[in-house]
């Protein structure tokens, strides 16, 4: 009886890893979330059970208690159990929680890495995370507190210059995280990138900038998922990076 705790990444299913292609061709059940697409669910074993466990709209997805005792009992019939979530586990992806769980009830878990949405993301828009002349740094966050709005976080220090801050969950909250920024002393010059739905056949990449992110996150679609690339280096993305990116991706 085990569980493995897998990366499904941005959604372009050459971005799964070996590991994560092999353990899911040994699932006897899968549990997904609404970020995996189903051409990924296909290339689990074909007699595998599959259970979706994630948001779906207008309804609110499996609460995180019943999702963390659903793997306990699968895991409990002696099944080999795949939690497969889109990106990586361990990044914004409640994995720590759900390895947590499975620990206290003696199970044994694996966890399976996934190419998390920002590194998708930078490789299919050409915006390079870091770059010598450009940043020197990267964060990650959350742009979603679990009260709501945007979280508190140390502003000052994520608006520092030649800084690329990555955004997860960012789209709704995109007035408050500009704000905070901005406050905090960050030009409103700065490009942002806007990903949605990075790595898939509908990629669609928005160029903005700090002082109109809200405008520009205002027609997005709640139900995509979206990514805020926020920095010097998002000046340096390019649609012809992404369109040679299709291009490869689809003779290999
Ligand atoms: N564990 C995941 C993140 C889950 S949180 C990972 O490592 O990528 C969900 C957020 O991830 C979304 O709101 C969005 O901000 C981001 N995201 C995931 N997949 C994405 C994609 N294909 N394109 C753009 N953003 C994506």
């Amino acid at each position: 009886m085990s569980v493995s705790l897998v990366g499904a990444g941005p959604g372009d299913p050459e971005l799964l890893t070996l590991r994560a292609l092999r353990t899911l061709q040994r699932a006897d059940i899968v549990l997904y979330d609404r970020l995996v697409p189903k051409c990924i669910l296909e290339l689990a074993r074909r007699d595998a059970t599959f259970e979706d466990v994630g948001k779906v709209q207008g309804r609110k997805g499996m609460e995180q208690a019943a999702i963390n005792a659903r793997l306990v009992e699968l895991a409990q019939r002696g099944l080999h159990v795949v939690r497969l979530k889109g990106g990586d586990p361990f990044v914004f992806g409640r994995g720590g929680e759900e390895r947590d769980a499975l620990r206290e009830a003696g199970i044994e878990t694996f966890v399976v890495p996934g190419v998390t949405a920002a590194l998708g993301c930078a490789a299919a828009s050409g915006a390079p995370l870091t770059h010598r002349d450009h940043a020197q740094a990267v964060t990650f966050v959350t742009g979603h507190a679990r009260s709501g709005g945007a979280p508190e976080l140390d502003w000052a220090a994520l608006a520092a210059p030649k800084h690329t801050l990555v955004v997860y969950m960012g789209a709704a909250n995109a007035p408050g995280v500009a704000a905070k920024l901005l406050a905090a002393g960050r030009d409103g010059a700065i490009p942002v990138l806007i990903v949605e739905n990075g790595t898939r056949p509908d990629q669609r990449l928005i160029a903005s900038r700090l002082d109109a992110l809200a405008r520009d996150c205002a027609i997005l679609d709640p139900d995509k998922p979206a990514l805020l690339i926020i920095g010097e280096v998002a000046a340096l993305a390019d649609s012809a990076q992404a369109a040679e990116y299709w291009a490869k991706a689809s003779a290999a």
